[in-house]
């Protein structure tokens, strides 16, 4: 190695363990990839108050939304390796590296990971008058009105566009999918009767459930949630083996320094331990990642295994965003 390669590497690695002594000392910017309001946007929030409190600075959420949470992963995957960008995403991270053919970063290499956050169920619901009350008068509406049914999604590679798909999959049927940059409005949409059903964590849909401003007709994992007891699951409604559950992973650029990545994953801990979170998260219908999970590691290997659990399920289903 040349004198000058030599020395930059050890001012590199200097300058990393500098950074690394004083960091954070200045605020933090965490990414979501999807509009405010909606559930990714939920969490986020959550946790960026407990783990500032922990890391003594300001914590910035910034919505970056579009293209199912591509364009927001592609600005942290671009941003500085320093600790001050990160991004907490979904199992979007690993099912928009099948989805689509030109993604615009490798979610493998171009990220450090900090550690798994939460893992949420998913609610099939409906604007408050359509008129299927239960889940099996809702298949057999769908199979009926087909395209007539406005199905909304946060975008190809988003929660709720994997749900729909794996949905109409299981139905055989196509319904009219209508985008937005993230559930929130989505949401919003649906309460306002603008399209029919919406598949979404339960962080976005529990309080529009109990107060009755969306119908709900089930949940997509195995068992019941206890926040909202008396919704079915699709399986026992009659979709044997939907199952979808939802995790969320908090994320730097690749290159951040070691130490710096191992102190974000310390205060994601202390702050998933946190009261008012795992409260909050419970009464949504969600439980905080135990401390083991928020780990670079733990995160690595989930990343890892759901890319491949669900690539043959999307090239079976055959769809593509570009
Ligand atoms: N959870 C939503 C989805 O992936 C996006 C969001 O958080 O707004 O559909």
């Amino acid at each position: 190695m040349k004198k000058t390669m030599i020395m930059a590497a050890a001012f590199a690695a200097m300058s990393g363990t500098a950074l690394a002594q004083s960091y954070p000392s200045q605020p933090i910017t965490i990414i979501v990839p999807f509009s405010a309001g909606g559930p990714t946007d939920t969490v986020t929030r959550l946790v960026a108050q407990a783990m500032s409190q922990d890391l003594g600075q300001q914590i910035v959420v910034e919505n970056v939304g579009g293209a199912g949470g591509t364009l927001g992963a592609a600005r942290v995957a671009q941003a500085g390796n320093d600790g001050y960008t990160l991004l907490l995403h979904h199992i979007g991270m690993a099912t928009s590296a099948t989805l689509y053919r030109q993604l615009p970063y490798n979610p493998l290499e171009d990220f450090a990971y900090v550690g798994l956050v939460t893992e949420v169920p998913m609610t099939i619901v409906g604007r408050a008058d359509l008129e299927v009350d239960t889940f099996e008068d809702l298949l057999a509406y769908v199979r009926e009105n087909g395209e007539d049914v406005m199905y909304a999604n946060a975008g190809i590679g988003a929660a709720s566009h994997l749900c729909g798909l794996l949905f109409m999959n299981a139905l055989d049927t196509q319904m009219t999918t209508i985008p937005y940059q993230g559930t929130g409005p989505a949401m919003t949409d649906l309460m306002g009767g603008q399209v029919d059903l919406l598949c979404d964590q339960t962080t976005n849909t529990t309080n529009q459930i109990r107060d009755g401003s969306v119908k709900a007709y089930a949940v997509t994992v195995p068992q019941r949630v206890e926040s909202l007891p008396d919704l079915p699951t699709a399986s026992e409604a009659g979709l044997a083996d939907f199952n979808v559950s939802i995790w969320h992973g908090l994320y730097a650029p690749a290159g951040t320094p070691d130490e710096v990545v191992e102190r974000l994953s310390q205060a994601l801990q202390v702050a998933l331990q946190d009261e008012t979170v795992a409260q909050r998260f419970a009464d949504l219908g969600t439980a905080p990642s135990p401390s083991e999970d928020a780990t670079s590691a733990a995160l690595q290997a989930k990343l890892e295994g759901e890319i491949e659990l669900w690539r043959p399920i999307i090239e079976e289903a055959g769809v593509y965003a570009n």
